[in-house]
């Protein structure tokens, strides 16, 4: 009995002694971990909740903008006291599916290769997919032990097109009136355990700029002021837009409507108008909630791109790179953020590293983006390659040290301005700073062969139903 109490007692000395080298372990671990730099966002060394809001098609100028002396963004507006505000942000492509691509993997475009390629023909049956092979910010934050949530009205990024993996939950609904979203989120969040990350996706920005009746009252919206005709095309404003990119593409010769009087255009604005001060509501309303469920979150909010009205006489997005399309609004609150206005280039690929970094993980190698905290000069890429081949854009940007490139990959025109100075992009200094062309080209060209060598997985085409199909349709991104 005596030996075999002995033999008893052995394993539990042996037990004390490995807890207390883990402990000892575990704590000089959680010192290495945490640098000084890092507790800077993440004081209370606890792994906070992420909510990612993404407002489809917000310009970034609508931010502190008032339409008849009503404010469009009173809750953005408070951010910009609470909050870290970027007020320099772009996205990396401007139309949906690439840009949140981007988004998701911390790749630049030609790297994820979620866009079409130039082979496709006018009548697409397939459309460009997120790879399986590629890790993605819901991947990533599964791993890390978080509960996964997404609440998708954009058919763009529907799980057919490969945006729902690493997802728990995957909600998507073509309904894309934002009271349902947040419904829909504050369901999720009720039953969510922590840390949880959660994705909303807002389309009221987005074509048709349909926003609901009080909103219409609040802007001023007054169709009894319009001729008939006009009206009409104001209410269904998607073929008119269809035709005018159509027109500017080389598609069609003449415009099948007569074009929109000056009253006619600011009630389209107007419009816009209330489906921003809508979302803006919704937002508001979503955050208000998860605070009082979750008082330790951190919140990213932003914009996949932005939307033409008339500027360099364009409508709609995914045709140029213009900024009223290229910059975004961008806000990261909560936790253990710094506020504070950040004033300098960042992009969308830098979105997964710097919620990585709050969070504490190690970036992946394959990541493009930087921790946008860091204010580190370096320049920031885009390129669209429309989001209808029929239109036939193929165009690329860079922005550095006070200069915007854009060159056109179809005719190899290139324009250069003074950015952020030249905010219209009116002055197009290509002639004047042939050296500043020079330079920036050679920046993307560099760029180009660094993204073919960071391509992983191959390029992924998928097909999708009819309801999708039609939604698209609606949306404008097919005819
Ligand atoms: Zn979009």
């Amino acid at each position: 009995m005596q030996e075999n109490n002995s033999y008893r007692h052995k394993p539990i000395v042996l037990v004390a002694i490995l807890a207390l080298l883990g402990v000892v372990l575990v704590t000089a671990g959680l010192f290495l971990l945490l640098s000084p730099g890092e507790e800077a966002f993440h004081g209370d060394r606890v792994k906070p909740n992420i909510v990612l809001i993404v407002m489809d098609a917000f310009r970034a100028d609508k931010v502190g903008a008032q339409r008849n002396g009503v404010p469009l963004t009173p809750f953005l507006n408070s951010l910009t006291e609470e909050g870290a505000c970027f007020s320099r942000a772009v996205t990396n492509c401007t139309w949906t599916r690439p840009a949140m691509a981007s988004l998701y993997t911390s790749l630049y475009v030609d790297a994820h290769q979620v866009v079409y390629d130039t082979h496709v023909p006018e009548e697409v049956s397939a459309y460009a997919a997120l790879s399986p092979e590629l890790d993605t910010i819901a991947t990533v934050l599964k791993d890390a032990g978080y509960a996964t949530i997404g609440i998708q009205t954009n058919g763009n990024l529907f799980p057919e097109f490969g945006f729902d993996r690493g997802f728990d939950v995957y909600r998507t609904s073509l309904d894309d009136i934002g009271s349902l979203v947040t419904d829909w989120a504050i369901e999720e969040i009720n039953q969510a355990s922590a840390p949880f990350f959660l994705y909303v996706h807002y389309m009221d920005p987005h074509l048709p700029y349909d926003p609901p009746q009080e909103y219409r009252d609040m802007m001023g919206y007054t169709p009894g002021s319009l001729a008939p005709e006009e009206r009409e095309i104001v209410e269904n404003f998607r073929d008119y837009l269809m035709a005018h990119c159509k027109i500017k593409t080389g598609q069609i010769s003449q415009m099948p409507f007569a074009p929109l009087s000056d009253a006619g255009r600011e009630a389209v604005k107007c419009l816009y108008d209330a489906c921003i001060r809508y979302t803006d509501d919704e937002v508001r309303r979503l955050v208000e909630s998860v605070r009082a469920k979750a008082s330790d979150t951190v919140f990213v909010i932003l914009a996949d791109h932005g939307e033409h009205f008339w500027d360099h006489d364009l409508l709609g997005h995914g045709i140029t790179l213009y900024d009223c399309e290229l910059r975004i609004p961008l806000f990261l609150f909560g936790g253990s953020v710094t506020p504070g206005k950040m004033d300098w280039p960042v992009e969308i690929v830098d979105i997964l590293p710097t919620i990585a970094k709050l969070i504490g993980l190690s970036p992946l190698d394959s990541w493009q983006g930087k921790e946008m905290f860091s204010s580190e000069v370096r320049p920031v890429y885009a390129k669209t390659r429309s989001n209808s081949p029929a239109w036939n854009t193929d165009l690329e940007s860079v922005i550095f040290e006070g200069r915007k490139l854009i060159l056109n990959r179809r005719d190899g025109d290139v324009q250069l301005y003074d950015w952020p100075g030249d905010a219209g992009e009116i002055h197009n200094l290509a002639e004047k700073e042939p050296e500043s062309v020079e330079r920036l080209r050679g920046m993307l060209e560099q760029q180009y062969r660094l993204n073919l060598r960071a391509r992983q997985g191959v390029h992924q085409e998928t097909t999708i139903d009819e309801e999708t199909r039609e939604q698209l349709r609606r949306l404008g991104y097919m005819d």
